[in-house]
């Protein structure tokens, strides 16, 4: 059978470091932009960092427009896209943490203009990635969108999130080890497409991560950019593999399910870092290791550190496969009990 193809589309330019920002106006030069932006940000985002890229591209007589989201609904993504459809931007500025970029990220594709990625956090690997969420839409997890143009991530301007952040975004990179063992499975039993190349760009990710643990340990702008690199290799792997299969796998989607239970219950990567411990032990991995990296992060390992009941992690575990059919994992495989899924959790004593 031949090999269906696939388009990948990357980042031009990646810029990560301490004032990376004041780089803006360069960047819209060297890749022809220079009439308009809009710029998206949310209102705290816009005052750490979007009114900076406004006048920084004002300098350059860009006309800059300002559109400020709260949330990522459909609703927003459409609010953005009338905006879009106003003032015609050439490009966009997704300023802000998941959300802000989300929006932007899905509204600029869906008008056929690109954006530029400018995170205020690194809590996640959407700031890279082609894919969005979107709250409302029918679909619970990530959708491909497109990959952003450039990536401008200042670490001095990233350091002023709480570490909490961090280390959400630490644990979401951590979640490769379950994703890319789901993803080989899928391959092996369901013959599913596996891209070698994208897994293993996700798997040196999350070893990256591991192996700097200390280093992050330290709260420092030197373990942000190592944890910037590492979320936006995860964004690369993506785009690779044309879909969110190297990054994201069963621990995924007990997060989603999770998110479903108790909607706003820990960040994103937290969700995601539990479920790595309970898909790592599942998979017959060393989930003492990975638990205890994630003690030493202070990053929850349990129901309790979550903010959630025990019995909300038991129905998110009986919830993951059905949050998305489509993707074979463990859990398809195993296809287990209520206890069993009770013993699962308590064995690796996240109830
Ligand atoms: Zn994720």
């Amino acid at each position: 059978m031949p090999l269906k193809h696939h388009r990948m589309q990357f980042p031009r330019e990646v810029i990560v470091g301490r004032g990376a920002i004041e780089h803006v106006g360069q960047v819209c030069d060297r890749l022809g932009f220079t009439d308009s932006a809009l710029v998206i940000a949310g209102a705290k985002t816009y005052n750490i960092a979007g009114k900076m890229v406004k006048q920084l591209l004002e300098k350059k007589e860009m006309k800059i427009d300002v559109f400020l989201v709260e949330n990522a609904t459909v609703r927003d993504v459409e609010a953005v896209e009338k905006k879009i459809k106003s003032v015609k931007p050439q490009l966009v500025f997704a300023v802000g943490g998941g959300t802000k970029i989300d929006v932007a990220k899905c509204s600029s594709a869906e008008q056929d203009i690109p954006f530029i990625s400018v995170p205020t956090t690194a809590s996640h690997d959407g700031i890279a990635s082609p894919l969005s969420s979107i709250k409302g839409s029918d679909k619970p997890y990530s959708v491909v969108a497109q990959a952003p143009l450039a990536i401008v991530a200042d670490t001095r301007i990233i350091m002023r999130a709480p570490w909490r952040f961090a280390v959400s975004g630490c644990e979401d990179v951590i979640a490769k080890f379950t994703a890319v063992k789901d993803w080989k499975l899928a391959h092996k039993d369901k013959d599913e497409y596996y891209g070698g190349y994208a897994a293993s760009l996700a798997l040196m990710s999350a070893k990256h991560v591991m192996q700097n643990i200390e280093l992050m340990k330290k709260k420092n702008e030197e373990g942000l950019r190592i944890l910037l690199e590492a979320l936006i290799s995860c964004g690369v792997s993506m785009s690779i593999a044309g879909s969110s299969r190297p990054c994201s796998g069963s621990e995924h989607l007990f997060s989603h399910a999770l998110d479903v239970i108790k909607p706003n219950h820990g960040m994103h990567g937290e969700r995601c870092g539990v479920g790595t411990i309970m898909m790592t032990y599942l998979h017959g991995g060393n989930w003492r290791r990975l638990r205890d990296a994630l003690k030493g992060l202070r990053a929850p390992v349990n129901a309790r550190e979550l903010g959630v009941e025990k019995e909300d992690v038991i129905k998110a575990l009986r919830m993951s496969s059905s949050m998305r059919p489509e993707r074979y994992t463990i859990l398809n495989k195993l296809n287990l009990r209520r206890q069993s899924y009770e013993h699962l959790a308590k064995v690796t004593e996240v109830i």
